[in-house]
């Protein structure tokens, strides 16, 4: 396994979501979000310090919520790279890309088709020129599971694109994180060795 180093500070992104974010939670929130699924160590329900699971449950007022289904939610990334820059998140606490499993390709499918529906629902109609993927720690901003959607792939800001080149050790595309995905089975350590080769 190769070993990834980083230096990088906590990113901008990051820094906002804990200075804007309301820690408050409910008990109830953690009622609704049970479906019948047991929890695993990999997967909790809710986590009470996670601004996207506050975001996610609808207990942070100032993010722009744009679509939401029963396991997944869309808003606006509040840093945004380029014209349309949206996050989709499942309504679970999902650490990261490295905790999914193949049973899970499922899920990000349904991402990677609300990504595109918002996009589409906003006009963007060249559906080859937009970004869908996924950061890998150590680079990751919030530690909840989010796909970043940013069309177009071609106006992606200079400032920020070194954050979002496909299939880097920073960034991984769905298409790629599935592909991955498709070829392990738990324990999921054996993801990182396959995303570890981009
Ligand atoms: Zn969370
Ligand atoms: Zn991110």
């Amino acid at each position: 396994m190769r070993e990834v180093q980083s230096t990088d500070s906590p990113s901008l992104l990051c820094r906002l979501y804990v200075l804007t974010g309301n820690r408050q939670h409910s008990r109830n929130a953690r009622v609704d979000m049970a479906s019948g699924k047991e929890t695993t160590d990999e997967e909790e329900f809710l986590d009470d310090g996670c601004i996207f699971c506050l975001i996610a449950n609808e207990e942070d007022k100032e993010a722009e919520v744009i679509q939401r289904s029963n396991e997944l939610v869309c808003f606006k990334d509040i840093c945004p790279a380029a014209p349309h820059h949206y996050l989709v998140v499942p309504r679970k606490h999902i650490m990261s890309c490295l905790l999914l499993n193949k049973e899970q390709i499922g899920l990000v499918e349904k991402m990677a088709e609300m990504g595109k529906d918002v996009l589409r629902a906003r006009g963007v109609t060249d559906m080859n020129d937009i970004s869908l993927g996924f950061h890998q720690p150590p680079y990751t901003s919030v530690d909840h599971l989010h796909l970043h959607v940013l069309a177009p792939k071609s106006q992606i800001s200079t400032l920020f694109a070194h954050k979002f080149i496909p299939d880097s050790p920073r960034f991984i595309t769905e298409r790629t994180l599935r592909r991955c995905l498709q070829e392990i089975t738990p324990p999921h350590n054996c993801l990182f060795d396959c995303l570890s080769f981009f």
